[in-house]
Parts: C-alpha cells; structure tokens; sequence
C-alpha cells in the first residue's frame, strides 16, 4: 500500500510512537509539539509525493513479491535497469528535499528491502527462522508503508576501551535474558534521526566495536513498544515570531535527533535477524549484504540533489554580488561544480559497474562507499566556499519580514541592501536562505550529520585502504611491478 501523508499523521496522533522526553516532561502530542512537527509536516509531504500526478510515475513501483503497488523505495532491483528506476525515484524524492531531511522513510524502506532480499543469508547463519522473519519484516514494512527509523552507535562513555569493560555494559544496548516469547534488551544507542515520531525502528548496533556477544543483536519492532524511549535534543525550529521567510530550511528539513534507550525491551524471536554471531558482522557489513555499499548508495543520491542546491546558491550569490568575475571565486564556483559531477559519476557508475548477485542487484560498492566518503569533506567545504564568497554581506541582514513592513526602513533596505543583480527584497531572501544553510543551527547541524553520519571521517578514510579498495592492492601493485620488472638491474 501507499500511504497519504494524513495515513501517517493519524497513525502518529494514535500513539505509534515512542516515549519522548522534551523539558522535562513525556511529550503528550507528538505532531503538534514545536519540536517536532515540522519534520511530522514534512514525512507527511513525503507520503503525498507519491500521489503527485507529476512524480508518482517515478515514485510506485509494482512489487511482484508483495502482489501490489509499493514506494519505489521498497524495491528489489533485480537488473541494472531496475536499479537506475530506483535511483531516479529517490532523486525525485531528494529534489524535492533539496538534498535534505536524509532520515526520510525511503532511507529504511530500502534496508528492509536490502534485508529481504539476503533472507537466505541470515537463514543460512543463524537459522531458517530469521531468514522468514527477515522476509516477514519486509512485508509488514513494505504492505504498511511504516516509517522506520534505525540506531547502530554506543554512547560515547569511553571510546578507548569496547562498551563490554564499562563499569555498567549495559549503556550500550544488549541482551540481559533470553525467554520463550523473545529476549529482553537493556541500554541505549547514542543517536537516532528522527525516532521521535517513527513508527518502527531498525536497531543495528556496530559491533565490530565490540564482539561480545550479548551485543550481537539485529531487530525491528514498533517504536511505542513497552521500554522504548527518547530523549530528545532541542528543537532547531524556527524561533518563535519567525517564518520560512527568515527561516526556509529550518521551517522545513529540520529533523529531530535523541538518545534511544531500551528500557528492558522485550524483543519477540519473529523481530530478530541477526543474533550472537558477532563474527558475522563483516559479512553482514562488507561482503555478503554489504549493507555499506546500499546506505552509502542512498547518501550520494542525497548529497547530489543537495549539491544541485549548494551550486545553485553558490552561483546565485556570487552573481548577485558581481564577484563572479574573481577569479578566486569562479575557481571556488568550479570547485563545487567538481563535487557535483563527481557524484553524479558516481550514481550513474555505482549503477553501470554493479554486481548482479541472484537476488538482488547491488551498487558497485567502492564506488559508492568512497564517494560517500568523499562527501564527509566536500560538503563542509562546499559550506565553507558559501562562507567565503559571501564574506560580511552573510551578517547585516534585517531581523525579519516585518522590516519591509515599515515603509520608513524599507526605503532604507531597499537603497542599502539591494545588489547589483538583484533587488533587496531578493537579497534579502537570499541571504536568509544562506544563513540558514551555513549558519543557523539546523544549518550547523547538517554540517555536523554530513560529516559524521556514516562514521567518523579519519576512520572511513581509512577504510578505504584497509577494507573497501583491499581485494584490489595485489591488482593495483602489479601495475608498478611491471614496470619495475622493466627497469634494468645494475650489472652485477
Ligand atoms: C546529526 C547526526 C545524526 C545522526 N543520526 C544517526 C542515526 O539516526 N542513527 C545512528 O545510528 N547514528 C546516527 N548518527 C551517528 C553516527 O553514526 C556517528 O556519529 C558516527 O558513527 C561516528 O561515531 P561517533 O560520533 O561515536 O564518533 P567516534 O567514532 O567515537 O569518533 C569520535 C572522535 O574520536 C576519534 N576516534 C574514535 N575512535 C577512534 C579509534 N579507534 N581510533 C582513532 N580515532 C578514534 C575519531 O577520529 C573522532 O574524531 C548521527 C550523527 C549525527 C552527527
């Protein structure tokens, strides 16, 4: 089925959603609360996209598995052309977001998918009934269209030692007990986008952190489930008086983040499909799902449409300012424009060179996991360019739009804050849409999601060399060693 966005409200004003704490107190409702309904409004939007006479081609996608029409984001490519659908399908969801709002309900409709499409391999590891209940999930998933959210990483207590040698092992989730109806978790995930006002939640953890296996523990459940809670951060919203007029991305792609706690959650056996394997981590991770080549997939598809948006604003200031003739700035113009057509190589690439595996047809990985990775630096600098072309001019910018209401001061702004290419009611919208983007705190908090969100920079990077390009060092080193081979030796 596919939902409208008032399926969706509904269901979050019937309570399938989890306990949230906001200043002290359980959020009573969830969809009107400041802090959380612009992004309740914006899922919302979400769902209706996909009943857009100009987007639904691109959006639905009839499922043979589930025997009806889904959102293309629940799909199982099975040929390249199919993974190109789905592409396009997300672009126009990411579009629309102004490559934004990452934690949008098409980001786990695809792990799902992802998931049921590896049901024989959790089958094959850790027993028949997890390879059903992956399939299982997919379909309730899929047949409802829920909004998942999902959480993976530890609280950071102590990165030096592995959450097992904490003085409580349990502040990072895992199991405590195992009963006839399931196993009952204790402890909490770090950070989780938007579990707030989910429905059901992914919980994932890394475990390469740490292999004891009371953490190994891969499950879906429904968010309002007895124990599940969130404490939420402060709302980025709009301050009060203010509107998308000073504020148009915050009144729109702001997404709430929180602690997830499970407090003695019981989890039933049908929502588990991976448990006490640790040892299966890389292969859930790197090689057989590689579920890092399909995440990373999905987030250079969102930061294509954002560069899309960062370019346009890019350009759009510096014309407006005359600096475009600098060659400074055409050269920082052109750095973004880089970073753009490297991702959209990257798209088209992941897809041309995918892996056609029996069930599913996977992105090329190292394409999509490096430029992902590429991203964790391109886009703060892609910021930071914003911040340099547009110097000072990005501060003196009247409160609000009730300063071209007084006829008095807006013949002021209309003399001193016009530009050359643009006039000051113009400028002025303009440069709230920068603020907002390089300086506001949902603006801050992006940058913070677009560096770290798949991991920590340093890290990642390394991978690089240790796991994603490792099949290839031998294949890469012979290249040298033929040449060398070439090379005369000395006479001996
Ligand atoms: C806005 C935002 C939203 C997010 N949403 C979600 C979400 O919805 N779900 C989710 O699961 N996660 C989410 N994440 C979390 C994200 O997964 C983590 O931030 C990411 O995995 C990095 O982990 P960390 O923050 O614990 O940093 P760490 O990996 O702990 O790194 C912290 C610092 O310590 C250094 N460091 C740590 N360990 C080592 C080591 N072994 N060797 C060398 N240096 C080390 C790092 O280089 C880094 O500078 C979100 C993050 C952000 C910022």
């Amino acid at each position: 089925m596919i939902r409208r966005g008032e399926d969706y409200i509904r269901s979050i004003r019937e309570g399938n959603h989890p306990v949230v704490y906001y200043d002290g107190k359980i959020v009573e409702n969830i969809a009107d609360h400041p802090a959380f309904r612009i992004p309740v409004r914006t899922t919302a939007e979400y769902y209706d996209l996909h009943w857009d006479p100009g987007k639904s081609d691109k959006l639905r996608h009839y499922s043979p598995m589930l025997g009806e029409e889904v959102s293309i984001s629940f799909m199982i490519p099975k040929s390249k052309s199919d993974l190109r659908k789905l592409a396009e399908g997300l672009m126009t969801i990411y579009d629309y977001y102004r490559g934004f709002f990452g934690r949008s309900p098409d980001y786990l409709n695809l792990w799902s998918a992802v998931f049921a499409a590896h049901s024989d391999y959790f089958a094959k590891h850790f027993g028949s009934r997890y390879g059903e209940n992956a399939i299982e999930i997919y379909k309730q998933h899929a047949k409802k269209d829920l909004f998942f959210t999902h959480a993976i990483v530890a609280p950071m207590y102590d990165r030096s030692k592995p959450p097992s040698q904490w003085p409580d092992p349990y502040i990072w989730a895992g199991v405590v007990k195992e009963t006839n109806e399931g196993v009952i978790v204790r402890g909490a995930a770090m950070i989780s986008t938007s579990a707030a006002y989910a429905e059901w939640l992914w919980y994932l953890p890394n475990i390469r952190r740490d292999t004891d296996p009371r953490y190994a523990i891969f499950f879906a459940i429904p968010t309002n489930t007895k124990g599940i809670k969130v404490l939420a951060r402060r709302g980025f919203e709009p301050r009060s008086g203010y509107s998308e007029f000073e504020y148009p991305i915050s009144s729109k792609y702001e997404e709430s983040d929180g602690l997830l706690i499970f407090d003695d959650v019981l989890v039933p056996w049908e929502n588990i499909i991976f448990y006490k394997k640790p040892e299966e981590i890389e292969n859930f991770m790197w090689h057989e799902v590689r579920l890092r080549s399909w995440f990373n997939w999905h987030f250079v598809i969102q930061h294509y449409c954002r560069l899309k948006f960062l370019a346009g604003l890019a350009i759009s200031v510096a014309q407006a300012a005359g600096i475009d003739s600098f060659i400074n700035v055409q050269e920082k113009l052109g750095e973004i424009l880089i970073y753009l057509a490297l991702n959209e190589a990257a798209i088209y690439g992941s897809i041309e060179l995918a892996e056609e595996l029996p069930n599913i047809v996977r992105p090329n990985a190292q394409i999509a996991i490096a430029a992902s990775h590429f991203n964790m630096k391109a886009l703060p600098r892609a910021n930071e360019i914003l911040r340099l072309i547009s110097a000072g001019a990005s501060i003196p910018i009247p409160a609000s739009i009730k300063d071209f209401e007084n006829p008095e001061e807006r013949a002021y702004i209309e003399k001193y804050l016009a530009m050359k290419g643009i006039n000051a009611l113009e400028r002025v919208k303009l440069f709230n849409l920068l603020w907002d983007v390089i300086g506001s705190e949902v603006g801050m908090r992006y940058e913070q999601y677009d560096r770290f969100s798949r991991g920590d920079p340093t890290i990642r990077w390394a991978q690089t060399y240790t796991e994603v390009y490792r099949s290839k060092h031998d294949e890469l080193k012979k290249i040298v060693k033929e040449i060398l081979d070439q090379m005369p030796n000395p006479k001996q």
